[in-house]
């Protein structure tokens, strides 16, 4: 009877383990698709790594991260951010950036933000215009000549996060 209690109890253990890791996977998977502010699934061609008032997180776009420190006045980093032509995360000194062009950066899923998020948010779009980054300003002018928008430096992007 012992015997049979300690495989009972063995397996449960198994069991438990192994949801524990799965949840864990999960959950790391799900923070590296989601906005860490707005909860929108991350375009890989705009996601960004920043922190903001010095915690780090994935970002949908450059422009969601400085709206976040502008709200809530606090510092910005940009730690990455991706190069649109490529894909690849760069860093983003010496990067340019691309403002208030016709491309869409989030797909809008209202449905998704959670009720503890500012209602505001609703009628005000903090991504939009979704800003994006290039490694190479010709890159950068190319995209600005077909879809607009203004050819921001880092610099330029960052004082945006101090405006009130
Ligand atoms: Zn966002």
């Amino acid at each position: 009877m012992a015997k049979k209690a300690s495989i009972y109890s063995t397996l449960v253990l198994i069991v438990v383990a192994g949801l524990f890791a799965g949840g864990y996977l999960l959950m790391n998977r799900r923070s590296r698709m989601e906005c860490g502010f707005c909860r929108r699934q991350i375009n890989a061609k705009a996601h960004v790594v920043a922190e903001v008032g010095g915690r780090r997180r994935d970002v949908c776009c450059t422009h969601c991260a400085v709206t976040e420190a502008r709200q809530e006045k606090k510092s910005l980093r940009l730690i990455a951010v991706t190069d649109y032509p490529t894909g690849k995360l760069v860093s983003p000194e010496g990067a340019w950036f691309v403002e208030d062009s016709r491309v869409i950066a989030c797909q809008h899923d209202m449905s998704k933000m959670d009720e503890s998020k500012h209602m505001e948010q609703l009628a005000f779009d903090r991504c939009s215009p979704g800003t994006f980054a290039f490694s190479d300003r010709k890159a950068a002018e190319a995209f600005v000549d077909q879809n607009g928008g203004v050819l921001r430096s880092l610099p330029e992007v960052l004082a945006e996060a101090e405006q009130q």
